[in-house]
């Protein structure tokens, strides 16, 4: 359950420094004009695999994972802390002057020494289980961060209008019985909320494993009118490093390969509303 949870009550009240500390200042001053703020959410993020993807190749972007388990997004939580502190470790010192000599070998030599320890500042602990499978040491990961929330209530007082320029819903849970359907996190009611969130021309991407899911989320965003599909042989999709991050990098997909499962992957746009926008 979650009446444990603290919703903001507006998005002004929203403490994102907490999540992106070296990114967003405290305070009021997180909220003034040209401020980063979050601009992708992965909704129902499960255990991340899609944000540590998704940030070395947006570096300027700030992300958020919101997820209701507990366990999985302190898992998340951690995980962002190790690599952050990782790839600390992993700048090049302050002596180095930039010192670009070290061999490819020898670097990534020196890499796997400073991550176990051998170097490098020794209160950095860091976890190599987790690193390991971490896609691109080189990002920061200062730019991503998971939330423990309810993604199905309140989402509006998280995110001001229009301030999201991309949504994913990647193998939501199915709900597969009909009396059930109203829990499905793509629901006519929920639309409403999601084109409030995003901006005109941002994307929300889904994916799934189970094809009456999709049939029914393709079936809803595309009866709403601040919806339309994207082709999936649009020029815009084949150019779109986040369409390869919605089919393999997260955890549920790589169960889905390892399966030899079939997915069902959909992309739209939300559309500027003609009379409000
Ligand atoms: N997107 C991840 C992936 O592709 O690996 C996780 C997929 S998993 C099948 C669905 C996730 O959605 C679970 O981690 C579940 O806890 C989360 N979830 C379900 N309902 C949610 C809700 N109302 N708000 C936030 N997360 C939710």
């Amino acid at each position: 359950s979650d009446h444990n949870v603290v919703y903001p009550s507006k998005p002004e009240l929203m403490d994102w420094h907490f999540h992106f500390p070296s990114r967003i200042p405290p305070g009021k001053e997180s909220l003034a004009e040209g401020t980063a703020k979050v601009e992708f959410a992965d909704i129902g993020c499960g255990f991340g695999g899609l944000l540590f993807y998704l940030a070395p190749h947006f570096p300027d972007k700030l992300m958020v994972g919101m997820e209701i388990r507990t366990s999985v997004t302190q898992y998340v939580h951690d995980k962002v802390q190790v690599l952050r502190k990782a790839s600390h470790a992993l700048q090049p010192s302050q002596d180095n002057h930039g010192d670009t000599s070290e061999s490819a070998e020898q670097g990534s030599a020196n890499k796997k020494a400073r991550l176990e320890g051998e170097e490098g500042p020794s209160e950095t602990e860091i976890n190599t289980s987790m690193v390991k499978d971490a896609p691109n040491i080189a990002g920061s990961y200062d730019n991503i961060s998971a939330m423990r929330v309810n993604a199905m209530k309140h989402l509006p007082n998280f995110f001001y209008k229009g301030q999201l320029s991309k949504l994913f819903f990647l193998h939501p849970d199915p709900h597969f019985k009909q009396r059930k359907s109203k829990n499905r996190i793509i629901s006519p009611t929920l639309l409403a909320e999601y084109a409030y969130i995003l901006r005109p021309e941002g994307i929300l991407y889904t994916i799934t494993d189970v094809e009456d899911l999709h049939i029914w989320m393709v079936k809803h965003l595309t009866a709403f009118p601040l919806f339309e599909r994207i082709p999936d042989d649009d020029p815009f999709l084949k150019e779109d490093i986040c369409v390869d991050a919605v089919w393999n990098a997260t955890e549920e997909g790589q169960k889905v390969i390892r399966n030899k499962g079939s997915k069902w992957f959909a992309a739209f746009r939300r559309i500027r509303d003609p009379e409000n926008e």
